[in-house]
C-alpha cells in the first residue's frame, strides 16, 4: 500500500485541544468508588484521565477486568481483514487509506480475489472476516447484498463482521432507503455483526473537525441501536489523540455506556491512538503512557461492557501485551492483513503462535474465540 500525503492547502491546521480542563475531584475518592463497584460520573472519568499514578489506574482496571472475567484467560480470534474498496468520498482528515473516485490507485476487489483471501483464512482455521472499506459513491445495497450472499453461499459457517455504522449510513444514502432497511437486508444476505469502526470520538464538534463527511454521533449510535434491535452484536471503538479534549473522551465513553444500558448489544471496546503519517492531520503521536491510561480509564468507566481488546495492531506486541495489565482481556484478531492502519505507516501483525506466546509470557492463558466471545476448543 503506497502512503501518500493529502494536500493541506486550503485546510485548517489541526491543533491540539485547548480545553484541557482538569477535574477538581480527587482521584483517590474515585478509586474508592471503583473498588466499591459504583458507577463513575463524567467528573470521575476526568479525574482519572488526569491522574498521574499510572500503576494505580492499572490496578483499578484489573480489578474491574477480573470482576467481569475471573479466569486468567486472554482470548483472540482468527480472522482476516478484507477491505473491498479504498474508493471513498468521505475525506476524513486522519485517513491515508482512501482514494477519491478516478484515482489510479483506487480499487474495488473482484469477488474471486475476496474468495481467495477467505480460502487462505480457512486454511489456517479462521472463523471470521472483518470487512470494511471506503464510502464508494457507486456501491449501494445491491452490491453489498450480492457480495454477502455470495460469501454466505460459499462459506456457510464463516462469520461476516462487516460494514461500520458510517458505511451503513453511506449505503442508506446511496440507495435512498432507511437505515432499518439496510441493516435488515444485509442481515438477510448473510451479515452477522457490525464492527465499531468509524466511531473516532463520538462528539460532533470533533467529528466535524476531523471527519466532516462521515456520520455524526447520533447517526453512528443509531445504526448500532438498529443492529442490536435486529439481534446483531457489535463492537465499539475509540480513536483518541488528535483534536479531542479529555472531557470529550469521557463523553464518548458515556455515550457508549448509555446505549449499552439500553440494548446490551456491544461485545467489546477497543481503543487506539491517531496514527500520523500520510494523512492531512499534522499532529504528533501520543505515547505508551496515554495508551495504557486510556485503556484503564475506559475499563473502569464502561462497567456494562464485558470485554476490552488491546490494540497490538497499532501498538506492537510489547505495548499490546502491557494492555493486558490495564484492563484488557482480549488480544483482538489475527487479521492476516491490515490495510487501513498500515496506510498511515503503522502495522504490527504477528502470527497465532506469537499471539499465544505473548499472552503466555504475560502470565495469562490464551484461548481462541468467536465474535460473541464463545471460547473455541484449541
Ligand atoms: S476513514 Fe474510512 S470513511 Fe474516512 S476517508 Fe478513510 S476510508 Fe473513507
Amino acid at each position: 500500500m503506497i502512503v501518500r500525503s493529502r494536500s493541506v492547502e486550503n485546510s485548517e491546521q489541526a491543533t491540539r485541544p485547548t480545553d484541557l480542563r482538569r477535574s477538581s475531584r480527587d482521584w483517590r475518592e474515585v478509586a474508592e468508588k471503583v473498588r466499591a463497584g459504583e458507577r463513575l460520573s463524567a467528573e470521575d472519568g476526568l479525574a482519572l484521565l488526569s491522574c498521574n499514578e499510572l500503576p494505580v489506574l492499572g490496578e483499578l482496571a484489573m480489578e474491574v477486568r477480573f470482576r467481569k472475567n475471573p479466569e486468567p484467560r486472554v482470548t483472540y480470534i482468527v480472522d482476516r481483514n478484507i477491505n473491498p474498496t479504498n474508493v471513498c468520498i468521505a475525506k476524513c482528515r486522519f485517513c491515508a487509506f482512501d482514494r477519491l473516485p478516478g484515482d489510479p490507485e483506487g480499487y474495488v476487489l473482484p469477488k474471486d480475489e475476496i474468495f481467495r483471501k477467505i480460502d487462505e483464512l480457512m486454511e489456517v482455521g479462521g472463523v471470521q472476516i472483518l470487512m470494511q472499506g471506503g464510502h464508494h459513491p457507486d456501491l449501494g445495497i445491491d452490491y453489498y447484498e450480492d457480495l454477502f450472499r455470495s460469501i454466505r453461499e460459499r462459506y456457510p459457517d464463516l462469520h461476516i463482521h462487516g460494514l461500520s455504522p458510517s458505511e451503513v449510513s453511506h449505503v442508506s444514502r446511496v440507495s435512498k432507503i432507511s437505515l432499518e432497511e439496510v441493516v435488515g437486508r444485509l442481515q438477510k444476505a448473510g451479515l452477522n455483526s457490525i464492527p465499531g469502526g468509524g466511531a473516532e470520538i463520538l462528539v460532533d464538534r470533533v467529528r466535524r473537525e476531523i471527519a466532516p463527511g462521515k456520520s455524526m454521533t447520533d447517526d453512528w449510535l443509531g445504526v448500532m441501536r438498529i443492529a442490536h434491535q435486529h439481534g446483531m452484536r457489535t463492537t465499539a471503538t475509540m480513536m483518541y489523540g488528535h483534536v479531542e479534549t479529555p472531557a470529550e473522551r469521557v463523553e464518548h465513553l458515556l455515550r457508549l455506556r448509555e446505549l449499552q444500558d439500553e440494548t446490551g448489544g456491544f461485545t467489546a471496546f477497543i481503543c487506539w491512538p491517531f496514527q500520523p503519517g500520510g494523512s492531512e492531520l499534522d499532529l504528533p503521536r501520543t505515547g505508551a503512557n496515554e495508551f495504557l491510561r486510556m485503556n484503564a480509564v475506559a475499563r473502569v468507566m464502561l462497567d456494562n461492557f464485558d470485554h476490552q481488546q488491546t490494540s497490538f495492531v497499532t501498538q506492537g506486541d510489547k505495548l499490546g501485551q502491557m494492555g493486558l495489565f490495564f484492563g484488557c482481556d482480549d488480544f483482538g484478531g489475527t487479521m492476516l492483513e491490515e490495510n487501513v492502519v498500515s496506510a498511515a505507516g503503522t502495522q504490527c501483525l504477528i502470527t497465532m503462535q506469537e499471539i499465544e506466546t505473548t499472552i503466555r509470557a504475560a502470565g495469562f492463558v490464551p484461548a481462541r474465540r468467536t465474535m460473541s466471545y464463545e471460547v473455541l476448543a484449541s
